[in-house]
């Protein structure tokens, strides 16, 4: 496990070398916001960080709703079951294991894993730019039909999820790191997860903070030859008319 904080965020990262998993706290007057939460056995360490840091969680927000990111769950209910939950209503289906599309969604398949037997229900169904705190909810679907970015108000602080990976080099959701694949070989559209990206880019945000790799401060450059490359990769022409891929 390692600890990194920037100002108000503190990335907890498992299997830091090897498989990279993160999951953030975000530092609040009255405790802790937990984004996401990493692997089964991720819930205690998790614990244990927010208690070392003298501030309880108060909250749980889900950028979406692939296993490695809901994982600490339900362990972390049973500790705190008071503590309500949020996500959105689309991937709140993928919650329960429903991977139906709905309608109006092109037919690209979800992949990724996604919970089968999760006992945890969510108790607020985010809108985009609903707040949370400091936090600003903003709808960033492509990597999952609901996936959603929190922005740390404060600092511009854009935590993503997975709309981007930095292991092994800076990447839109689905445009492929030979070193590390895994979040594009699960992700639903790429060409919607370009249009996150550039949603994303335009928040201009001082710092990325996302699910696989480090933090990456002063991102934009590196964010605008992400979006190129995936253009590229994409034959992008401009237009959002085209959605299939
Ligand atoms: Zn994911």
């Amino acid at each position: 496990m390692r600890i990194v904080q920037e100002k108000t965020l503190i990335q907890i990262s498992f299997l830091p070398r090897s498989f990279p998993v993160n999951c953030y706290l975000v530092e609040e007057e009255d405790g802790m916001t937990l984004i996401d939460t990493a692997l089964p056995y991720s819930a205690k360490k998790i614990l244990r960080v927010s208690e070392r840091l003298g501030k309880p969680i108060k909250r749980i927000l889900l950028t979406h709703a692939h296993d490695d990111h809901v994982g600490g769950l339900d362990a972390l209910k049973q500790v705190l079951p008071d503590v309500p939950v949020y996500i959105s209503a689309r991937d709140a289906r993928l919650l329960t294991g429903d991977r139906a599309l709905v309608e109006g969604e092109p037919g690209t398949p979800i992949r990724g894993g996604v919970p089968r037997s999760l006992k945890t229900k969510p108790d607020e169904l985010l809108k985009d730019g609903d707040r949370i705190g400091s936090l600003m909810a903003i709808t960033t679907p492509g990597h999952t039909p609901g996936s959603m970015s929190f922005i740390d108000t404060r600092h511009n602080f854009i935590i993503a999820g997975d709309a981007f990976q930095t292991r092994a080099g800076l990447a839109v959701s689905g445009q492929l790191r030979i070193l590390f694949p895994f979040p594009a070989m699960a992700t639903w559209n790429k060409r919607i997860a370009l249009e996150s990206a550039l949603k994303i880019k335009t928040y201009q945000p001082s710092l990325l903070a996302v699910g696989h790799g480090r933090m990456l401060k002063q991102p934009n450059k590196a964010i605008e030859d992400a979006i190129s490359e995936a253009k590229q990769k994409l034959n992008w022409n401009g237009t959002e008319k085209e959605m299939e891929s």
